[in-house]
């Protein structure tokens, strides 16, 4: 079998000229308190009361004066929230600046695509803002808090992951936030680690393409695609959605309280079962990644859906949830873990790129399904497999751009039927995610030839 020597092609000299960079990685973890004496809890009631107070009044006047900036926003009105509860210890006043602007900003946002339901963002859920005067990490078995009570400390509950990254050398954050569980009267809070990882300077490429429901990958010289499935996630939630609404639209009347409860209970199953897709797959590609120090290729999306990739979704708001679960859900996924492991991303132009062979530079003409034939050659392509190669290509030209065609110089084309020589693998390898969301690493694809080469 005749394969593309990507590694060879990736070690060519220039490939990547890019300034290394560090990043700081930052991990948010939670960690609950014991159960409090009631006495205690109240205490915590009370500051939420005052907080949430706070937070409500500094999001009225942001969004009244067009205000998304923090600074700002503590400038004009720090002074009067300080004064409304003099007895809470004053950097209260200061997170919720910080709280209020922030959500200010992405209600302000929304209100000018359109997308804002209300004329004033809701302020529903409250989580308080804690900075490094409010709270402080007394070893590892409790946190003590700042109170309009004084200090108060509560015992937390040991928590692996907290161990784990204390024990790995990442710092502790000095912003934390912490909710109020009434139910249990435990407090919840949300601990962030921090650390530096710098980029190395990659050997090679792994180049990822995204479509709706699976994610292709060009590791060595394979294509491996990944099924996620998120469109199909997405639009059969919202089909449940729609006769959920129907059947309640009948039985109460439009806009029920039943059947809000039910939507938001359908809402959070669908958004944990897409974070749980995206994550982990993502993870899988950025260890790999790391593992042979390659960087990872991504095309550069847009801002708003590409139409090509979604353009049989009628409805605005479903292709914009599509395209926010399978496309720029995903890319924010893989560039956080890659991140995480020093893996660097590299983006570059996403046109054409499954439109144009990979070694003659003609069209593919498309039929039906995902399989092509080039126009010049006259072999056979799938679509995938032919983005995954142009990825790479571009990734090589090293200006995002349309690159010269480096993968013809190096590929003895032999005017064969098939493209990369007579048997390369011009079929992907497809992986179900039945299959790869039990695993830990690729090793299994890797080392053991689990699946399958169609050739
Ligand atoms: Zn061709």
């Amino acid at each position: 079998m005749y394969r593309v020597n990507t590694a060879k092609l990736a070690v060519d000299e220039g490939a990547d000229e890019r300034p290394r960079g560090v990043n700081e990685v930052t991990r948010t973890i939670i960690v609950r308190s014991a159960s409090l004496a009631r006495r205690t809890f109240r205490t915590f009631v009370e500051l939420e009361g005052m907080y949430r107070n706070m937070v409500e009044q500094l999001v009225l006047h942001a969004v009244n004066n067009n205000i998304n900036k923090f600074t700002r926003l503590r400038a004009e009105r720090y002074r009067d929230v300080r004064s409304l509860y003099p007895q809470l210890p004053s950097h209260y006043a200061y997170t919720a600046c910080q709280d209020a602007a922030e959500r200010a900003h992405s209600f302000l946002r929304l209100r000018k695509m359109g997308r804002a339901r209300k004329a004033y963002p809701e302020v529903r859920s409250v989580s308080i803002w804690l900075d490094d005067h409010l709270w402080r990490a007394e070893g590892l078995t409790s946190i003590s808090l700042a109170t309009h009570r004084g200090r108060l400390r509560v015992s937390i509950e040991l928590n692996r992951h907290f161990l784990r990254y204390v024990n790995r050398g990442w710092r502790l954050a000095s912003e934390a936030k912490v909710k109020l569980d009434r139910r249990e009267r435990r407090l919840i809070f949300y601990i962030t680690f921090k650390k530096e990882v710098s980029e190395y300077r990659p050997k090679g490429y792994i180049t990822v393409d995204v479509n709706e429901n699976a994610e292709a990958v060009l590791i060595d010289d394979v294509v491996y695609l990944f099924e996620t499935d998120l469109s199909r996630v997405t639009l059969g939630y919202y089909y449940r959605r729609k006769r959920v609404q129907e059947k309640y639209d009948r039985i109460y009347g439009p806009g029920s309280r039943p059947a809000r409860r039910v939507f938001r209970r359908l809402g959070g199953n669908e958004r944990a079962l897409k974070r749980e897709i995206r994550w982990k797959l993502a993870a899988l590609i950025a260890r790999e990644a790391a593992r042979r120090q390659a960087a990872i290729v991504l095309e550069r999306l847009g801002r708003e859906p590409a139409n090509h990739m979604i353009e049989h979704i009628k409805d605005p708001q479903l292709r914009h949830r599509v395209f926010q679960a399978a496309f720029k859900g995903i890319q924010k996924a893989i560039e956080e873990k890659a991140r995480g492991h020093g893996v660097p991303v590299i983006y570059v132009n996403p046109k054409n790129t499954s439109r144009v062979c990979p070694i003659h530079g003609a069209e593919i003409v498309y039929g039906k399904d995902r399989h092509g034939t080039c126009s010049k050659g006259g072999e056979t392509w799938h679509r995938d497999v032919v983005a995954c190669y142009n990825l790479l290509l571009r990734a090589l030209g090293g200006d995002g751009g349309v690159a010269p065609s480096r993968l013809r110089a190096f590929v003895a084309v032999d005017g064969g039927p098939v493209p990369l020589g007579p048997t390369a693998a011009h079929e992907p390898a497809g992986v179900p995610r039945a299959l790869w969301a039990r695993w830990r690493s690729l090793r299994p694809i890797m080392n053991e030839q689990m699946i399958e080469v169609k050739a």
